[in-house]
């Protein structure tokens, strides 16, 4: 065996380049400018689409200020046009035609729009002992017991018996009243706290309190009283809400954490904090070559079913028709297509270490995340990227300066979750995963740095060049 000299070893260090590198060391003042400049624009954009609704409402908004126009199957595509296919009000489709054959694949990013929170009832009013309720079906994953006690807003739109839509949005301006789920005082929660977590607070005591004043001389009568506002407010009557779509989210804004202010804690940065990034990046490529396209879907939280789900055949009709209409043979540009799937992963968190196998992590400040695969108990659900996909990522971010790391959610045995990519990758397209960190995934508050946001930005434009 030769001698190992000095020269040997530096030089197979060297070699050793996966190494996470936190954004913060060796960024430049006009680097931190740029972070916290984009992180006041994703503030205003967490704070004004709570909802996929209001997320369709507040990027069409964007788009159209950037000059895109709205797309209806059959109507003229050209390139270099921009357009937007909006799918229901719950999902949006934006794409850029870019310069060169559209065979050669369209560069796709996709993000969720739904957040996880409680969805009132179909029929969800009633009062008992003195106050007045509406109740509520959790959508998504939630621990149950991080909803109770904290001020909620109420978001959505009621479609009345004669046709009217009516939108909802109460409890976000200072001057709104909020919502609220009752907790049980710890002097009483003898039998409550001896429960396992997913027991403190069963799915029917996710009721929100609405009010307390009874109509007339019989106190019992709060759901008229109730009933009396909401239809002096909103023209609406108790059979309304059979029609309606209204959702109880956190009424906190986004804001600032730490005293170094590196963190923002939001409600639904799962995952705003990859569809703002995403549609940054379509609308901020002005003259693109490959044609572009950025998805905001729904129903993610539910498994990406339904019309507006990423299991829709929207996607495919959309990229046939765009195909048609370039004349181009539609299975090849699937074929020769690339997508982000852009969702969230979860960061390193030293109070849950256990959890968390730390060679394969992401931690906090070190660059926007991909995982090659998700999925759980033998990477069930995953469509597990390509080794030449991973590849052709490295070599993109090494070029355009995007500081990245790879992980995995946690620990193998210990759960996993899925994202939109493997419904993607089904119509034959190059998918991977790539997106945010966060902290406290899916609690009403969860908190991501500024810095991963800015690498996720970053990201989405290397890949749209
Ligand atoms: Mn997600
Ligand atoms: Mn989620």
């Amino acid at each position: 065996m030769a001698a190992v000299n000095k020269e040997m070893l530096d030089e197979l260090r060297g070699e050793l380049t996966y190494k996470r590198k936190n954004v913060y060391t060796n960024a430049t003042e006009e680097d931190l400018v740029k972070i916290n400049d984009y992180a006041k624009l994703y503030c205003e954009y967490l704070d004004a689409a709570k909802t996929e609704r209001e997320a369709v409402k507040k990027s069409i908004e964007i788009a159209s200020a950037a000059g895109f126009k709205p797309y209806d199957f059959g109507d003229k595509i050209e390139v270099g046009g921009k357009y937007y296919y909006n799918n229901r009000g719950r999902a949006l489709y934006l794409f850029a035609i870019g310069s060169e054959n559209i065979e050669n694949g369209i560069r796709i990013s996709a993000a969720h729009i739904d957040s996880p929170r409680l969805d009132l009832k179909q029929n969800p009013l009633y009062d008992e002992g003195n106050m007045g309720f509406l109740k509520t079906h959790y959508y998504g994953g939630i621990k149950k017991y991080q909803w109770t006690a904290i001020p909620l807003a109420l978001h959505g739109v009621i479609i009345t018996g004669d046709g009217k839509s009516v939108d909802v949005c109460i409890g976000e301006d200072d001057s709104d009243p909020v919502f609220y789920i009752n907790d049980l005082l710890p002097h009483l929660g003898a039998d409550q706290m001896s429960k396992t977590a997913s027991q403190i607070i069963p799915g029917e005591k996710l009721n929100i309190l609405v009010g307390s004043i009874p109509l007339g001389d019989d106190s019992s009568d709060i759901k008229l009283g109730i009933l009396k506002l909401l239809s002096e407010k909103y023209g609406i009557k108790e059979e309304d809400f059979l029609s309606a779509e209204i959702s109880a989210v956190p009424a906190f804004k986004a804001r600032d954490i730490g005293f170094d202010r590196s963190i923002i804690g939001a409600y639904g940065h799962d995952d705003r904090v990859c569809a703002y990034p995403a549609l940054s990046a379509i609308i901020e490529t002005e003259k693109p070559v490959h044609t572009l396209m950025t998805i905001l879907a729904d129903k993610e939280e539910t498994g990406s079913g339904g019309n507006t789900g990423m299991k829709s055949d929207i996607f495919t009709d959309l990229i046939a028709e765009i195909s048609a209409a370039l004349g181009a043979n539609e299975r090849k540009v699937r074929a020769n297509s690339k997508c982000l799937s852009a969702d969230v992963n979860a960061i390193f968190d030293p109070n849950f270490a256990d959890v968390y196998e730390t060679k394969n992590s992401a931690f906090l400040n070190c660059g926007v995340v991909m995982s090659k695969y998700t999925g759980a108990r033998g990477k069930s659900g995953t469509s597990d990227a390509s080794a030449e996909m991973v590849a052709f990522i490295r070599d993109l971010f090494a070029k355009e300066g995007v500081i990245w790391q790879s992980a995995e959610l946690g620990k193998v045995d210990q759960g996993g979750g899925g994202t939109v990519a493997v419904y993607i990758a089904n119509h034959n397209i190059e998918v991977i995963d790539l997106g945010v960190g966060v902290i406290s995934m899916h609690a009403p508050y969860e908190a991501i740095s500024k810095a991963d946001l800015y690498m996720a930005y970053k990201a989405f434009l290397a890949f749209n060049k």
